[in-house]
């Protein structure tokens, strides 16, 4: 379809030939939305091109009304995507981008260093060093060469990577970071991550580096259905066994008599408190009170303040020693903080939870759990020029825009999938279940049988995600590995991501040779992060819902969703986040307009009413049921493979 469809507005910015299938709808939504200064959340499968469509869509709006725009999205390689797309579109039209890393990831003087600093260590690292003149890549402003300069002005007016950039300074001997940072303000396009929005510390120092405000921005998140996750953990905060014993050693070694003898007692109960739990309870907040009266503390407050500022102290004498500035009890000053702040609110629970290390060793943690993630997207939403809220999993709109709080006048839209209807095939299987009742021996050999007719009649590589790694147990407990006649690769619990990397590769490397089959998990390191273009996975087997574990920490996002949203908690707390993991699993074996896939649903509860309303658009569209037996399914598959 010619681009005669789109706005003329939008057609100036959109840089290609063509637009595909329901491209035109998706953006004409976008750029109607944010004209009107309105925000969008909208739902689009993969293949709609859902970058380009959002950037040309914002554009004519942002240039016209001298705006930034910041997309933000969780991997390196959506961020490079962004500026892609900007050097395509820049063909056409002056547009300056940029992608963005932490300063972790682009320090070079971490490179050169043994130590391993935390992204707050290395700030205070860097800031010091700065004001002594002492990194070698920092250029202050009399220090500035031509050659600085000129990459300075490179970067305000063009659209360049963060791993370009990193490159060019690499070779210069100049600070990539301070480098970005110094052209932000003359940027049009931002790409980033989502902390940098939405955490509230971050975001005041990168506002000030972006020398704008809130309103002054048309926010792009992009991968949205994980942002409710994202604001619940930068909001909840956690302190560990291991982590109290530190300070109390951190505190001894400097000298601070009061806070080694508040650590070494919060420990100890801490210790006590943890061996009268089975693995996670919720615990009062009057918990912390209780420690604090035995520690003769009697302004909880003015105490942990005078924590932090010990904390700071001896950061500041690691640093001068030139040493790696953490330290334990500024840590625990600001938990204990966090606990106290949050002790009245309901949108907090308090938690203790017993678990083992990496070396299997038993310990335990003190936790404060948010469960709203508004309280940390809201602001957000709120103060913006408008919001471009997209995914391919975000249905229903409804649940999503409530839980995040999104401005009451934003457009929802749901975008038509532009897969022809013969390269999906979606079905789900009934007489299978993982509901706990049903886990017996019978039940996982027809999940064996349902697998194997998936394997044989796919031409080259299956993916299977499992509810659990307890399912996950079961199935290879139960012979799957002999019952398939291709090799299998499975994840375990506890793998390193170089080693699941490696396992991925591997398998994929198998579209090449015969095809081979990968078992993972719902929810895990494959399941959403990783694309299987092309034959890399033809099809994809959900076995399952993977719903969460009852634990104290669900059982009270459940209540505290069905206060805020009567008679939905179990939906908004429990449904929901399982069928989002589903739903990402369904995802991966279409990337692009070329790619085939089958998708089948193990389990009869996906094709109930209540679960379909959680699954996306563009699975749903010719959702087949099929009968508890053998054969339909094989039907179904030769029929579609051969097609
Ligand atoms: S100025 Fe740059 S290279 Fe130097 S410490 Fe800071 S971030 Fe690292």
């Amino acid at each position: 379809m010619t681009t005669t469809a789109l706005p003329k507005e939008v057609a100036d910015y959109f840089p290609y030939a063509s637009v595909r299938p329901y491209q035109d709808q998706y953006i004409s939504t976008i750029y109607s939305a944010v004209k009107e200064r309105r925000s969008v959340l909208i739902e689009g499968s993969n293949g709609l091109g859902k970058t380009i469509s959002a950037l040309s869509a914002v554009l004519p709006v942002a240039m016209e009304k001298n705006l930034k725009v910041l997309y933000v999205a969780r991997t390196h390689r959506q961020h490079e995507r962004v500026i892609e797309e900007l050097k395509a579109v820049s063909k056409r039209r002056p547009v300056a981008g940029v992608s963005l890393r932490g300063r972790n990831e682009m320090c070079l003087y971490r490179f050169d260093s043994s130590q391993h600093y935390d992204a707050k260590s290395l700030m205070e690292v860097c800031e010091l060093m700065k004001s002594k003149g002492t990194c070698p890549y920092y250029k202050s402003a009399d220090k500035q060469t031509y050659d600085y300069l000129k990459l300075q002005q490179m970067i305000s007016t063009k659209s360049y990577k963060a791993s370009e950039i990193m490159r060019v300074c690499k070779k210069k001997n100049l600070c990539p970071y301070e480098l970005v940072k110094s052209a932000l303000s003359d940027v049009n396009v931002v790409a980033l991550s989502y902390l940098y929005v939405f955490d509230p510390d971050i975001r005041a120092a990168f506002l000030k580096n972006l020398d704008t405000q809130m309103q002054k921005i048309i926010l792009i998140v992009d991968e949205a259905h994980n942002l409710p996750e994202t604001a619940v953990d930068v909001s909840s905060s956690s302190m560990s066994l291991f982590a109290i014993h530190q300070a109390e050693l951190e505190a001894t070694r400097y000298g601070y008599e009061d806070a080694e003898a508040f650590a070494h007692l919060l420990y100890s109960e801490t210790e006590k408190k943890a061996a009268s739990i089975r693995k996670e309870e919720l615990i009062s907040p009057l918990f912390l009170d209780e420690v604090r009266e035995k520690a003769g503390v009697l302004a909880p407050r003015s105490f942990y303040q005078h924590l932090g500022e010990i904390g700071a102290a001896v950061k500041k004498t690691l640093l001068s020693e030139g040493k790696h500035p953490r330290s334990y009890i500024n840590a625990l000053s600001e938990f204990l903080m966090r606990w106290t702040e949050t002790a009245e609110d309901e949108a907090y629970i308090h938690v203790i939870s017993k678990y083992f290390t990496r070396e299997n060793t038993p310990t335990a943690k003190l936790a404060v759990v948010a469960l709203d993630p508004s309280k940390v997207t809201m602001p957000v939403f709120s103060s913006t020029y408008a919001n471009v809220v997209m995914s391919g999993t975000l249905q229903p709109l409804d649940a999503y825009s409530k839980i995040t709080k999104m401005p009451h006048d934003t457009i929802e839209h749901i975008a038509c999938s532009p897969f022809p209807r013969e390269h999906i095939l979606s079905v789900v299987c009934c007489g299978v279940t993982t509901a706990m009742e049903s886990r017996t021996s019978a039940m996982y050999q027809t999940f064996i049988r349902r697998i194997q007719e998936v394997v044989s009649n796919t031409p080259v590589n299956t993916g299977i995600f499992t509810a659990s790694y307890e399912v996950t147990r079961s199935l290879m407990a139960e012979g799957l590995q002999d019952a398939l006649e291709k090799p299998l690769f499975f994840e375990r619990r506890g793998m390193t991501s170089k080693a699941n990397e490696k396992l991925v590769s591997e398998f994929k490397e198998h579209a090449l040779t015969g095809g081979a089959v990968f078992l993972g998990v719902q929810g895990g390191r494959t399941s959403e992060g990783v694309d299987f273009p092309g034959n890399q996975m033809n099809s994809v087997i959900i076995i399952g819902v993977p719903y969460a574990e009852p634990t104290p920490r669900v059982k009270a996002q459940i209540s505290y969703y069905e206060k805020q949203f009567p008679l939905h908690g179990r939906e908004y707390g429990y449904l929901l986040p399982a069928m989002k993991k589903a739903s990402q699993c369904a995802g991966r074996p279409v990337r692009t307009l070329e790619d085939k896939g089958a998708i089948i649903f193990l389990d009869h509860r996906f094709a109930s009413h209540y679960c379909k309303s959680f699954l996306p658009s563009w699975v749903l569209r010719d959702l087949k049921v099929l009968p508890a037996k053998d054969g339909p399914l094989t039907q179904e598959l030769q029929r579609f493979f051969s097609q």
